[in-house]
């Protein structure tokens, strides 16, 4: 994260804002809340178009509640939650909860979503081993994340998970991939930063689950904005890793 040689903060590229419509596949519930959705909200503001794809329903989130109430009541908050950034649509793919394995079958319904959405973008979670500030990732993002990836290559391919009905869809020019050690961009969200903490509200009974007692949204995510922001000169900013799909990168 710091420069080899200065030991100063690496400054952020802004990222390409020339698009119309992004596919967002998360593992579960609240990964886009926590530290992406205000982005998200940037640009639906702009008139872009953002749908959501959770893997899982996060129906193994709340310890001290059954997996199937869980699920209803996490499908719910997810829905708010992206409503209030501008999302519309959320589609839930119904893989289990903490389990998810990357593979073929991930692969493969995750090529459809973005066959039938036809991104110009995808933006992913981060799939590296730890998060920026070392915490230890989860299998489940690890999984989806890889396979997203995968995903927008094998949606390209007429012959690979041909479907009847289902053209292969190429557009995609990159995969950004949120809450990366590995980000080198970055997006201002100081506009829409008060959006990204209302979605991350919305998941109250997640939150409370959680057992944090002084959890706060807005202290949270403004502890990762603020930094990222002071390395664009903006107040509020998201970092993503860019893994292009078109060349040369720039
Ligand atoms: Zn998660």
């Amino acid at each position: 994260m710091t420069d080899a040689q200065t030991g100063s903060p690496d400054v952020l590229k802004p990222l390409d804002e020339d698009w119309e419509t992004a596919l967002a596949v998360v593992a579960h519930p609240d990964d886009m809340e926590f530290g992406a959705a205000a982005a998200v909200a940037r640009w639906t503001s702009q008139g872009k178009r953002v749908v959501y794809c959770m893997v899982t329903s996060g129906e193994a989130g709340i310890d001290g509640m059954e997996p199937e109430v869980t699920r209803k009541v996490r499908t719910a908050e997810q829905i708010e939650s992206a409503r209030i950034v501008g999302v519309d649509t959320v589609e839930f793919l119904g893989f289990p909860d903490g389990i998810v394995e990357y593979g073929v079958p991930l692969r493969r319904v995750i090529a459809r979503m973005v066959r039938v959405h036809q991104p110009e973008i995808v933006i992913t979670g981060n799939f590296h081993p730890t998060f920026p500030n070392g915490f230890l990732n989860q299998a489940d993002h690890i999984a989806v994340g890889r396979a997203t990836v995968d995903a927008v290559r094998d949606a390209g391919n007429r012959w690979v998970f041909h479907e009847a009905g289902v053209e292969p869809w190429g557009g995609v020019r990159a995969v950004w991939v949120a809450g990366s050690p590995e980000a080198k961009h970055g997006v201002d969200i100081s506009d829409t930063f008060e959006a990204g903490v209302a979605s991350l509200r919305a998941h109250q009974a997640y939150l409370d689950g959680l057992g944090w007692a002084d959890f706060d949204p807005a202290a949270f995510l403004g502890s990762m904005s603020e930094p990222t922001g002071a390395r664009m000169g903006v107040a509020h900013a998201t970092a993503f890793e860019v893994l292009s799909l078109t060349f040369p990168e720039e």
